[in-house]
């Protein structure tokens, strides 16, 4: 834009971002989850990556209507975590996510999709804390009265515990919910579910969320993914239950969406079931979490796995 003065071009160049990816592939599932899969520009060293976000209607009346819609962000493409359940672990780690990037996701599926988005959550592709500062600045462009306007009750980052990251993330005071993916609370089956469990232990982890409650007034919501015979039994809901003993939390039970490649099932209806009553039984607040998007690959533990039901 030659009309403007060089002097302000550069201003710009410095400061602004125009236009940070393209859309590739785009997946709608029965149930009104859209996924979508960006073609990301090339970053400063030149590195082009993928990356995929997730609009999810949520109903609220009897007719199933969506009554709002929830924005899942990704902050890295690919994920250094390794997490042995997620198909996102799988892939090589491409790249952190730049805060435009993280940002545009919701742009860019707002218009496409003609909705506003009252809801965000960061459960995407990637560990957030692990991109620390270009999340965050995200999370305030989100939060500001001239982003997004959006209260730190609507959104919610989810970690897999990086516990010296969590501290920076309460002194930073991000303004957010967090949960925290816990997955089990016996050291041994957390570790083979999430190997950074061996440097960031449970006991440590508990500590640093004890911290954020008491700091925030606010509960902290435990995801648990349940794992057919590997952590679904009655003695791990006995052991989570004594790990939420004096912590203010609630616990977002989430079934397994099996990956092809990745050697896990889902439990019976009943086993999920009798485990839900088990953790209530024990004084728990516990919700279930309604499936979505697990035709396309959408739903949670499933981003970066491909498949071929593109629209
Ligand atoms: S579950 Fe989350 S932290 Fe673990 S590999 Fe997947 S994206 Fe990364």
């Amino acid at each position: 834009m030659t009309d403007l003065s060089k002097s302000l071009r550069e201003d710009l160049a410095a400061k602004a971002t125009l236009s940070t990816f393209k859309l590739h592939t785009k997946q709608v599932s029965q149930d009104g989850t859209t996924k979508y899969l960006w073609e990301l520009n090339p970053d400063v060293t030149g590195q082009t990556a993928q990356v995929e976000s997730v609009l999810i209607p949520m109903a609220i009346d009897e007719e199933g209507e969506p009554g709002h819609y929830t924005a899942c962000l990704s902050t890295q493409a690919g994920c250094r975590m390794k997490c042995t359940f997620c198909a996102t672990g799988v892939p090589k780690f491409q790249r952190n996510l730049t805060t435009a990037e993280i940002v545009s996701q919701i742009l860019f599926m707002e218009q496409d999709s003609g909705t506003r988005f009252t809801n965000v959550v960061i459960m995407g592709m990637g560990e957030p804390m692990d991109n620390y500062d270009y999340t965050q600045k995200a999370m305030r462009i989100l939060h500001d009265p001239e982003g997004f306007n959006l209260g730190r009750r609507r959104m919610t980052v989810s970690t897999s515990g990086l516990i010296e990251h969590m501290n920076k993330f309460i002194k930073d005071d991000w303004p957010v919910s967090l949960a925290v993916s816990l997955h089990s609370a016996d050291p041994e089956i957390r570790s083979q579910l999430m190997p950074i469990n061996r440097s960031n232990p449970l006991d440590q982890l508990r500590k640093t969320m004890k911290d954020f409650t008491y700091k925030r007034r606010l509960p902290i919501t435990l995801e648990y993914i349940l794992l057919k015979d590997v952590n679904d039994s009655p003695e791990d809901a006995r052991k989570l239950a004594a790990y939420c003993k004096d912590l203010l939390c609630k616990v977002n039970l989430i079934r397994y969406n099996p990956v092809p490649t990745l050697p896990y099932d889902s439990p019976s209806e009943e086993r999920v079931m009798a485990f839900r009553e088990d953790l209530k039984n024990r004084g728990l607040r516990v919700f279930l979490r309604e499936r979505k998007g697990v035709d396309i690959a959408a739903a949670c533990g499933q981003l970066g796995f491909k498949n071929d039901k593109s629209t």
